[in-house]
């Protein structure tokens, strides 16, 4: 008794060049592969004709910030499983909802909500502990892996203090990462572009480094405009000395002014580290624009070590004084986002307070202008504070050439940075990342082949993270596979129309389940995702 897929034009994942073969599956894994196989013994509980169609490993999405939306979403799955994605990995960026510990952790939770959605009372995030035995109970429609992250960590030791770890904050930091690797995490992330994780040192980092032992580090860099190649010099140093592998997070040169040559300059370096034998690569998405948060538009020199703070100061005309010449001036370590591409290309994408809902789609030049409220920077101002700080944005920040330039090397691997913060004007990369890149990057434009493309969405992703038995069509691995005809299987989500999910996927099998398309939510046939040593 198993799923007999027949006849498809299978692409295994390797990067290799399809062949045509059946597949049998029997229990959670893959137990043959091979022309005109049968099931052994009995008929097979389903046989799927797959002629004409591409069979592939289900996709493994490294980067997506669906941390509190898999507990509290009731329509968590849906999205993921209508991209072909099956498995994912949280707690990117330093931001998680855990460890929820410490007297900021209110503070901290409003700041991330942009990120992962609305954090309700009595999540299971008090620490690594309860939170992975949350993760094994919980019955997911997909698969879940955890990187322990540098923010939250951070925040629940010392709050969002500007001053380095004393050496009790530094040992209560350790011993977090500690029980998170204990608890299954698959590494360590930062968010140096961040509060409070954008005021620390490079020694701190590598010591915290240090403790990822041989899970990967996956880094959200301090700056990806002017600072880019410093920003990746800094990170190559603290995985070097750490002795960590390193992935660059959502590698990506912003800013009109750093197109078509930064993002060269960084290649060079990545590729000078690993040519000397260095474990670094990177990831990205498929969208020329990014996604944030709009206090990541002012200078750390304004912010306050609370929002409550900040939204108090750019209430205040001095305060708002204060941003105006802050603004002009050039920060070491900071990227002028706004400047650097200009407020017509900030658009806002989320805001809390319904008088507002009207903005999210506009840039924020063209709200000014409507609104008569002057200058961008003063809309800005308002709505920090009418907002509380919650507001997303996306940033058309990158040129479309540097994206490609990115997709074609051999180390990067393609994530989709979902958000889950956005309401109904999220990224369109939350409904549409994984289809969008076979349709646009291999069937329309053709940066990339077929096996090159499911390469980057499968097992490379599942190396890098020491994810075993996933991300591969062999026998013996974990039986999470994708069928579709690649000309049906697209994207609908645009930055005006984002929240339209993909369609076209026609089988889902999840650990050995056959997904049926109406019941795709209810199986809950994922399971943890654990570091293979
Ligand atoms: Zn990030």
């Amino acid at each position: 008794m198993g799923i007999l897929i027949q006849d498809g034009t299978v692409y295994d994942g390797s990067g290799s060049p399809p062949i045509e073969a059946d597949i049998l599956i029997e229990g959670e894994r893959i137990a043959a592969m091979g022309a005109r196989l049968t099931a052994h013994g009995a008929a097979p509980r389903a046989t799927i004709n797959a002629r004409g169609r591409v069979v592939c490993p289900g996709f493994i999405d490294i980067h997506r910030h669906a941390d509190v939306a898999m507990f509290t979403s009731a329509g968590f799955g849906e999205t993921e499983l209508a991209q072909g994605i099956t498995s994912v990995v949280v707690g990117n960026c330093g931001i998680a909802p855990v460890p929820g510990a410490g007297l900021a952790r209110a503070e901290y939770y409003r700041y991330i909500e942009p990120v992962v959605g609305h954090i309700a009372a009595g999540l299971p995030f008090a620490d690594y502990a309860v939170y992975a035995g949350a993760l094994e109970r919980a019955c997911l429609p997909l698969n879940v892996g955890f990187l322990a992250a540098g923010g939250a960590i951070k925040t629940a030791v010392k709050g969002f203090a500007k001053t380095p770890f004393s050496a009790a904050e530094m040992r209560d930091a350790v011993a977090y990462i500690e029980q998170a690797k204990e608890h299954g995490a698959l590494g360590l992330s930062f968010g140096i572009m961040y509060q409070p994780e954008c005021y620390s040192s490079r020694e701190e980092l590598t010591a915290l480094a240090r403790v990822a032992g041989d899970g990967i580090l996956c880094t959200h860099i301090r700056g990806e405009g002017d600072s880019l190649v410093s920003s990746i010099e800094e990170m190559l140093d603290v995985a070097f000395n750490a002795g960590v592998p390193l992935n660059i997070s959502h590698f990506k040169a912003s800013g009109v002014r750093n197109w078509r040559n930064a993002i060269y300059r960084a290649i060079e370096r990545i590729e000078a580290a690993r040519n000397a034998g260095q474990r670094v690569g990177a990831d990205f998405y498929p969208y020329d624009g990014g996604s944030t948060t709009i206090l990541s538009l002012i200078p750390p020199s304004v912010l306050e070590e609370s929002t409550v703070a900040l939204v108090q100061k750019l209430g205040t005309s001095a305060g708002r004084e204060t941003l105006r010449q802050e603004f002009r001036k050039s920060h070491a370590g900071w990227d002028n986002m706004a400047a650097s591409i200009g407020w017509e290309r900030v658009i806002i994408s989320s805001v809390i307070n319904p008088e507002c809902a009207g903005y999210c789609g506009k840039s924020m030049k063209q709200i000014a202008c409507e609104n008569g409220c002057g200058e961008p920077l003063d809309l800005l101002c308002d709505l920090v504070v009418s907002e509380e700080g919650q507001v997303g944005i996306i940033v058309l920040s990158m040129a479309q050439e540097d994206i490609d330039e990115v997709a074609r090397l051999p180390w990067t691997a393609l994530i989709s940075d979902a958000l889950y913060g956005g309401g109904v004007h999220p990224h369109p990369r939350l409904h549409g990342a994984f289809p969008r890149f076979l349709r646009e990057y291999v069937r329309e434009r053709k940066v990339l082949t077929m096996e090159q493309a499911i390469h980057k969405m499968t097992l490379m992703g599942a190396e890098r993270l020491g994810i075993r038995d996933r991300g591969v069509l062999r026998v013996g691995a974990y039986a999470d596979v994708l069928v579709f005809d690649p000309a049906c299987f697209v994207d609908r989500a645009g930055y005006q129309h984002p929240a339209q999910m993909a369609v076209g996927m026609e089988t889902v099998i999840l650990n050995g389940n056959l997904l049926s398309p109406n019941d795709i939510n209810r199986a809950k046939a994922g399971q943890m995702i654990f570091r293979s040593s």
